[in-house]
């Protein structure tokens, strides 16, 4: 990048000898887009919207409050498809698309064309580059469509950089996308190190060698004590209940919690992922990459994705309503803050534009809920699974027609459905009527229904951008509101109702308006508002629209 800076000055320094008319052609010239030098995406994992509000007479004057006095925070956001899962979520952030086009359909689907569970980020092609654990084989090579920082690579020739960062892989991949320089994850286990795969690189390079070689991750393998007095965080329930996952070593879900003692029997460095200070790593790793990398030192747009993975371990060990979370967040306060202070220093205040929202939200531990008498609940899949089974062979007299069940998706056998000379259609909708007898279920929609129709509002909508007409099954089912497959301790996501579909959305700095709005806006909005405050191609899928109030010109 050097040598087109050269360019440039020498453009500049040379203007008035070659051009008479200076003051009409420097006008001409005049960048009518923003042009940070650093564009920074901060994705919070199982972020909720309320989060904000519930702890912000907690929060200091420089982290979350700081982007929100001072940048543009759109206060009704919220993702438009199902299902809200961590790797729809990132990739849905960055592409601008929701899973109909980009394809990532969920965390891990049922690939009808392998015939097996697939996962979002997992690539058996490439090499683990840092570790020799299959935890390295992984890449985007699933996701379909561009994310706005491979548009940003194809826009700048590849001079502008991606760096994507995340203790999980698929928080850290899906946002850097096809053409980043480098995406980082954490390894725990015995060993406590950041990796890649040869997707990206052949070996690590030197910074983060350096960083692997240090004694961070040890030195957070310490005591987990509340930051403030325990019995100032009015704005959770008691620290004992029984509402909790905990540790396994732990008798009780209380503080402090002794991570070192913890580690053995809760994957070594891995405990760190399930407490706020996998947050701090992170934000030690995203500092160090800025280094390492040079990101944000001259005029071409770089990328640094990061998203902070332990809010939603915690949430899903602890559940919404625990002093683990609002602990955990109001820790995050300080880490944004410290990535905030490191950003205005490295790459100068004004001169990085930020955004910051979540992946998804997360529901309130049902059984808590319940003993505050709201409808809510647990499904069993594997009883589901036998009664349908039961049904289907009865009717059709073979239960081989289902291949699998997963997501809240039935994927038909078609060999079968052919050898048997079963109708496609007539078989999900005999399904889907038996599913809405079924307790705890809430809609069905069938294939046939989902490619013959356009639904424009409410549930049937988010369906029907989460169905992918390839990749997803043949009858998707609706639970009941706050009823989840799940453990009944700790919190989940994956629905379509407001606590899993509301999340924050911040834009600060360079080039952004200050101010607020509840105007609705979605997830897919995001990506392409980026493009449009840099001037770059929206993602090839991208169905948003760019949201105009928060852009300064
Ligand atoms: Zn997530
Ligand atoms: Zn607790
Ligand atoms: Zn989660």
């Amino acid at each position: 990048m050097r040598n087109i800076l050269c360019l440039f000055a020498f453009l500049w320094a040379s203007a008035p000898l070659i051009a008479q008319g200076s003051q009409e052609s420097t006008t001409a010239n005049e960048n009518i887009y923003a042009s940070p030098k650093l564009v920074v995406g901060i994705v919070v994992d199982q972020m909720r919207y309320d989060y904000i509000t519930r702890f912000w007479p907690r929060y200091g004057n420089d982290g979350f409050k700081k982007l929100i006095r001072e940048g543009y925070h759109l206060k009704n956001n919220h993702f438009n498809y199902v299902p809200t899962y961590t790797g729809p979520g990132h990739t849905s952030v960055y592409t601008g698309a929701a899973p109909e086009t980009h394809g990532i359909i969920s965390n891990n689907w049922f690939n009808k064309f392998e015939g097996a569970s697939v996962y979002c980020a997992g690539d058996p092609n490439v090499e683990p580059v840092g570790t020799t654990s299959s935890a390295g084989q992984m890449s985007p090579h699933r996701m379909l469509t561009t994310s706005v920082a491979d548009e940003n690579r194809l826009h700048t020739q590849m001079r502008g950089k991606t760096i994507g960062v995340a203790l999980k892989d698929r928080g850290s991949i899906l946002p850097a996308g096809h053409t980043a320089n480098g995406a980082y994850w954490f390894h725990g286990r015995d060993e406590g190190r950041w990796i890649t795969s040869s997707f990206y690189m052949k070996e690590l390079p030197k910074w983060v060698q350096d960083f692997n070689n240090s004694d961070k991750a040890e030195s957070y393998m310490k005591i987990w004590n509340t930051l403030y007095d325990i019995k100032t965080y009015v704005e959770s329930g008691s620290d004992e209940n029984t509402y909790e996952g905990g540790f396994s070593g732990k008798e009780k879900a209380t503080f402090p919690y002794d991570l070192k003692k913890l580690g053995e029997k809760n994957g070594g460095f891995d405990i760190i992922k399930s407490t706020p200070y996998g947050n701090n790593l992170t934000t030690d790793f995203a500092l160090a990459a800025i280094d390492g990398e040079g990101l944000g030192k001259d005029e071409i747009t770089d990328f640094l994705t990061v998203s902070y993975s332990s809010p939603d371990y915690v949430g899903h060990n602890f559940g919404v309503n625990s002093v683990e979370v609002q602990d955990t967040y109001l820790r995050l306060d300080q880490e944004l803050a410290r990535l905030i202070k490191a950003l205005n220093e490295k790459v100068g205040e004004g001169n990085y534009t930020l955004f910051l929202t979540a992946d998804h939200g997360g529901v309130h531990v049902p059984a808590y809920l319940e003993s505050k008498k709201i409808p809510s609940g647990y499904f069993i899949d594997n009883e589901f699974e036998a009664a349908l089974g039961e049904f289907v062979a009865k009717e059709f007299g073979t239960k081989d027609a289902i291949l699998n069940i997963s997501n809240d998706q039935i994927f038909f056998d078609y060999q079968v459905l052919a050898d048997k000379d079963i109708n496609a259609e007539e078989l999900e909708e005999a399904i889907a009527h038996f599913a809405l007898q079924y307790d705890k279920i809430n809609m069905t929609f069938t294939r046939t229904q989902l490619e013959g129709t356009t639904f424009s509002s409410g549930m049937a909508e988010l369906i029907d951008h989460g169905f992918h007409q390839k990749r997803s099954g043949d009858v998707i089912f609706v639970l009941d509101p706050s009823v989840i497959s799940y453990s009944p301790t700790g919190s989940t996501h994956g629905s379509g109702q407001n606590y899993d579909t509301h999340a924050p959305l911040i834009f600060y700095g360079n080039g952004i308006k200050k101010g607020s709005s509840l105007e609705r806006t979605e997830i897919v909005d995001i990506a392409p508002t980026i493009s449009a405050l840099l001037g770059i191609p929206f993602p090839n899928g991208s169905t948003g629209r760019p949201l105009e109030m928060v852009i300064e010109k």
